[in-house]
């Protein structure tokens, strides 16, 4: 089977560091297995959006060396694709409609379990869809942060696949999608770690395959909280590609490569000495 890998930002602001070192990192897991690396522009939340962001992203890429195999998917254009998946899950008796507010299931201990509403049917007001999530472990290996298993009822319950505001989730969305582009592996930041079980869990009910999933560190800041382009971290700057590059790749922990004066010359030296087994295995650190 063609290894195929993808890197997939939300367009909430233009490339940042974080989201370089995703980029690199799952770019050189492609090209070390030999695959394809696809893109794919998570913008079907319009509420979240930056505009100009989706093609800012797109045009800095290129100018990091990071070419995709095909061209870009976008996830506003699929929304037939999430319907049809929606409609798989409601018919087979596993989503459900839920009036419950934030504040009403905080009350009641902030989860929603067993398809239990607290709030009655209110035909004044669209729903939103949650998926009914039984009592079961989720087992899975993570290529770099090692075996892993989520009680999916207690960690997050019946969680939600179609907000109130008709937008599909980006649970939903990711696991129709990596099935659509034929993902086999998905390298992403650790913050997406926690999203896994989920997107296991919905990959069997929809009967689309399970991928394998590798999660890098996160960049964090000196107070070591995430860096994200919804806080506003500080761009990238394409038009000056080489040391964002060099220190994303000095993140991922591969040595320094001396003498490579252009973005393709210092990405070939960085591929000849990739190896996804030697990329660090924390949950997140500073840059040196
Ligand atoms: N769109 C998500 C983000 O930018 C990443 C989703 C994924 O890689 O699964 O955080």
């Amino acid at each position: 089977m063609t290894y195929r890998g993808r890197f997939a930002p939300s367009p909430t602001g233009q490339l940042h560091f974080g989201s370089l070192v995703a980029a690199v990192g799952s770019w050189l897991s492609a090209r070390h297995a030999g695959g394809q690396w696809l893109l794919r522009m998570e913008d079907i939340d319009p509420t979240r959006e930056v505009a100009g962001s989706a093609a800012g992203i797109l045009a800095a890429l290129p100018a990091f060396g990071l070419a995709a195999d095909a061209a870009p998917l976008f996830q506003s254009q699929r929304r037939s694709a999430y319907d049809a998946a929606f409609e798989q899950l409601r018919g087979a008796g596993m989503a459900f409609a839920c009036w419950c507010s934030r504040s009403e299931l905080a009350l009641d201990g902030g989860m929603h379990r067993d398809g239990q509403c607290v709030a009655p049917a209110n035909p004044d007001r669209p729903p939103a869809w949650r998926l009914r999530v039984p009592d079961v472990a989720i087992d899975f290996h993570d290529a770099l942060q090692g075996p892993q298993r989520e009680h999916l009822r207690q960690s997050v319950g019946d969680f939600v696949i179609r907000r109130a505001d008709d937008a599909y989730s980006y649970q939903l969305a990711c696991v129709v999608d990596d099935a659509f582009q034929g993902i086999t592996e998905v390298v992403r930041g650790h913050d997406l770690l926690d999203s896994t079980a989920r997107q296991i869990w919905l990959q069997r009910c929809l009967g689309l395959p399970t991928p394998a999933y590798r999660h890098l560190p996160l960049v964090l800041d000196g107070d070591g909280r995430k860096l994200s382009k919804s806080d506003r971290a500080v761009p990238v700057d394409p038009a000056s590609p080489l040391p964002a590059l060099r220190q994303a790749l000095a993140f991922l922990g591969l040595p320094a490569p001396a003498g490579a004066v252009d973005v393709h010359g210092l990405l070939a030296r960085a591929l000849a000495d990739f190896d996804p087994a030697l990329l660090p295995q924390c949950s997140g650190r500073s840059v040196d």
